[in-house]
């Protein structure tokens, strides 16, 4: 459903990413892994259109949805605001199949994002993007900033969106052992090439 081919994305003279290959089949969960500034967040934003390729190309197929880093949420709107603006490019406007995926937001929906925890500010943007009833989630650094029981009941929503849903899944990590507990195959992303790709399994025994 991600078809990445020799591409290259640029800031000015500088090279961000360089000569990238990745793929994401249908229905798998993919981990993107890497330090900061290795690349990872400027390939997000090359698949969900924001920025254009210097050489290369990107082929997505189905409507894909991307969680962003920062998650950019209108913090004086309501949980059930942000989420209406979510889903306002796809024209859905009723929140309820969001909240039945997510019954945590539905006690949330009238209170103001930005009062909320990061974890629950997470849930409202993880939430905004399902509002779109995407085919792809690219998801920037799920675990930002949070406490790892926070990141762990998001970790297990994607996995049940993934397995029951057959949501395809691109996972942005920093944070190496939450994308090995979740996702089959990882590419490792370095100065803005794949330096490592293959089965989480062999991955992890290789750091
Ligand atoms: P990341 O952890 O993804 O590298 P940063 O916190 O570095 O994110 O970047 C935050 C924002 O600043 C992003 O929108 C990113 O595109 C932008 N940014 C990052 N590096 C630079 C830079 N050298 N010059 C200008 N903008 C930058
Ligand atoms: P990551 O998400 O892996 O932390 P980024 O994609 O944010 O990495 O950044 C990759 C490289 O591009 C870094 O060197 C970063 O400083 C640079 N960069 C990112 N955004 C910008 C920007 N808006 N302007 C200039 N340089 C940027």
């Amino acid at each position: 459903m991600i078809e990445v081919r020799d591409l290259v994305v640029t800031y000015g003279a500088a090279t961000a990413l360089d000569h990238v290959r990745l793929s994401v089949g249908r229905g798998e969960m993919v981990a993107l892994l890497g330090p900061n500034g290795a690349g990872k967040s400027t390939l997000a934003d090359t698949l969900s259109g924001i920025l254009t390729p210097a050489a290369g190309t990107v082929e997505v197929t189905g409507r894909l949805a991307h969680i962003p880093e920062g998650r950019q949420l209108f913090p004086d709107l309501t949980v059930e605001d942000n989420l209406v603006l979510g889903g306002w490019r796809a024209g859905t406007r009723d929140p309820s199949p969001v909240f039945e995926i997510l019954p945590a937001l539905a006690g949330l929906r009238r209170r103001r994002a930005g009062v909320l925890s990061g974890g629950e500010q997470q849930m409202v943007a993880f939430g905004r993007a399902l509002m779109s009833r995407p085919e792809v989630l690219v998801v920037d650094e799920l675990s930002l900033g949070l406490a790892p029981i926070a990141t762990r009941d998001l970790a297990a929503h994607l996995v049940e969106l993934n397995r029951e849903r057959g949501l395809t899944v691109l996972l942005i990590e920093q944070n190496a052992r939450l994308a090995f507990g979740v996702c089959e195959r990882a590419y490792v992303l370095e100065a803005g090439r794949v330096v490592a790709e293959g089965p989480c399994a062999e991955l992890a025994e290789d750091p």
